[in-house]
């Protein structure tokens, strides 16, 4: 596998060319079950015991208060935060698609509809550079192949990560290979393909998809190449914590009392409560309790489904939902979220089809924002949560978007014209317009 591009040597990782790995704060990487501790490289899974590799870092030096100052001086970026994350200090220089440092929207139209008093706010991730939350985490892997000396960034998509992809690689001067499933939508193919990238279309479905993906990186015909979700997967899954980074600075340095986050393969969720504990450990805010909430569609909810029924374990499902961002029937990262859910006091819960259009409709009615199908899953969830007593109305609330609606046209097919008329007053009053 690529790992053989990478030698560790006894003190250090070193990449292809022989200088040493660069990657800021990032001390080694760490299994998240049993602790096992390896040098940095491109590799995911511990050898021990095969669970998931996550970064450890030393924030051992940092002055809170001279952190605070370098934060705030920084790029209205993720780079604005990359003392904390796996990059070198000079990141900021380098040539990257530069996401985050979207809007924090105070929702106050969309409190009146849901009752809510406390604060509402969503975290509008449609605003990056390809219109999703992707863009996070692909910044991120970019710079670890860049650090790893890899040429060829590569994954398996069925959209927004294709897209995120092919820019970021096409800004930063890699050759880009993606694969999808032959048959995808014509504008998701289009979005993918327009950054100048390869696009390659597998005969068979997503899972198909991966199953070569995981082909190829064991193969002599994969060597050098960066799997933005899978080699380089520690790094990149590092991304979503500058969610909780900038939500917290864009409350004045402050906790939310709760947040609503989208369930896909479940990483995010769980990196934006290692951002939250990250925060209170430096002393970057005051330490006090918060809930996350997770959210799934109905047609593709396995930890909806184990949370309500008490378990630790997910069991897969075969997704059927138009929410197709969040569509994955077995996520790697599911009981990790059921812990954080039950650890912090909130819940998981889902909404089905109608109730995310109904969502996704409310939410351009009363905030002018245009969400994917996943932001009408959070926004769609919040109010059933807040319906059921789970989430407090009174308690400041961050409900996240992480995509733009012109991705999920199909959803609100149907939505269109009030009237069609004559280019005259009387046809205008007649429709019942004036
Ligand atoms: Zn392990």
């Amino acid at each position: 596998m690529a790992a053989q591009t990478v030698a560790n040597t006894a003190d250090s990782t070193v990449n292809t060319t022989g200088s040493p790995v660069d990657l800021g704060p990032a001390a080694a990487l760490s299994c998240r079950e049993c602790g096992h501790r390896v040098p940095l490289g491109p590799v995911f899974a511990c050898e021990e015991c095969f669970g998931p590799l996550e970064i450890a870092y030393d924030f051992s030096a940092y002055d809170t208060e001279e952190l605070r100052k370098r934060i705030e001086a920084g790029p209205s970026n993720i780079w604005r935060y990359a003392p904390l994350l796996p990059v070198p200090a000079d990141v900021a220089t380098k040539p990257n698609i530069n996401p985050g440092w979207t809007k924090l929207v105070k929702a106050d139209n969309l409190a009146r509809e849901l009752g809510v008093t406390g604060g509402l706010y969503v975290k509008d991730d449609s605003g990056n550079p390809t219109h999703s939350f992707k863009d996070r985490v692909v910044a991120q892997a970019i710079e670890a192949a860049r650090a790893f000396g890899f040429t060829t960034l590569s994954c398996s998509s069925t959209g927004n990560l294709a897209g995120a992809v092919g820019a970021a690689a096409a800004r930063a001067g890699f050759r880009s290979c993606v694969f999808i499933p032959h048959d995808l939508e014509q504008g998701k193919v289009v979005m993918a393909a327009i950054y100048g990238g390869e696009l390659v279309g597998i005969e068979g479905n997503y899972d198909d998809v991966n199953r070569f993906c995981s082909e190829l990186i064991g193969d002599p015909a994969g060597e050098g190449w960066g799997f933005v979700n899978v080699n380089l997967r520690p790094y990149y899954a590092e991304g979503s914590k500058t969610l909780s980074y900038e939500i917290c600075e864009q409350l004045g340095w402050q906790l939310p009392d709760q947040l609503v986050v989208p369930i896909a393969s479940g990483s995010q969720l769980t990196k934006i409560d290692k951002g939250l504990q990250e925060l209170i450990k430096l002393g970057l805010v005051e330490d006090k309790p918060y809930k996350i909430f997770g959210a799934q569609a109905e047609g593709c909810s396995p930890v909806s489904v184990a949370y309500k029924a008490g378990l630790d374990v997910v069991r897969p499902q075969k997704p059927n939902t138009i929410a197709k961002s969040l569509a994955i029937g077995n996520p790697a990262d599911g009981p990790y979220v059921l812990d954080i859910a039950r650890r912090t006091g909130g819940a998981v819960e889902d909404v089905n089809d109608e109730q995310i259009v109904d969502a996704i409709k409310l939410l351009a009615r009363t905030e002018g924002i245009f969400a994917e199908t996943a932001g009408g899953v959070t926004v769609g969830v919040t109010r059933k949560l807040i319906e059921n007593g789970l989430l407090d109305p009174t308690k400041t609330t961050v409900v996240l978007n992480t995509g733009d609606g012109l991705k999920t046209l199909d959803a609100v097919a149907g939505t269109g014209l009030t009237a069609t008329i004559r280019p005259n007053l009387e046809s205008f009053r007649e429709a019942g317009l004036a």
